[in-house]
């Protein structure tokens, strides 16, 4: 992850510890190694302790708040209409919302074994793979 690549979202859900581990661990290198990237999160961190930006109010006024799990479902039944499953992957896998992917993670398990859910489920579980990769 290259200094450029992250947004001032992913520094204020870093400073809220509300990023994924990898994903903190890799903020936490470029902070360390970049003095611009430091004053823009001390710059973050000043607003957000004025109250003007927590990440529930941008993740609200970016529409980035947290599905429903009737709508994790349909999403992993491949049910939802094409801009609300896309919303619902940036939510999981760009975001990396740590309580999306858990209860995600827990429909899975309980969930019915359909051909198209297993076929959804293993695009979604290519796509993450490939979201991973470094680089
Ligand atoms: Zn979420």
């Amino acid at each position: 992850m290259s200094q450029r690549s992250i947004s001032d979202e992913q520094l204020l859900a870093y400073l809220d510890e509300q990023l994924p581990v990898d994903q903190l661990a890799n903020i936490e290198r470029e902070l360390r190694s970049s003095e611009s990237l430091r004053l823009r999160a001390a710059n973050i961190s000043r607003h957000r302790d004025q109250g003007h930006h927590s990440v529930g109010e941008i993740w609200r006024r970016n529409q980035l708040s947290c599905p429903s799990r009737s709508q994790l479902g349909n999403f992993l039944l491949g049910t939802l209409d094409e801009d609300h499953a896309d919303y619902i992957e940036f939510h999981l896998q760009t975001i990396g919302c740590r309580y999306c992917n858990a209860n995600l993670d827990d429909l899975q398990k309980t969930g019915d074994n359909q051909p198209e859910v297993t076929e959804r489920r293993r695009k979604f579980f290519q796509s993450s793979a490939g979201y991973l990769k470094p680089g």
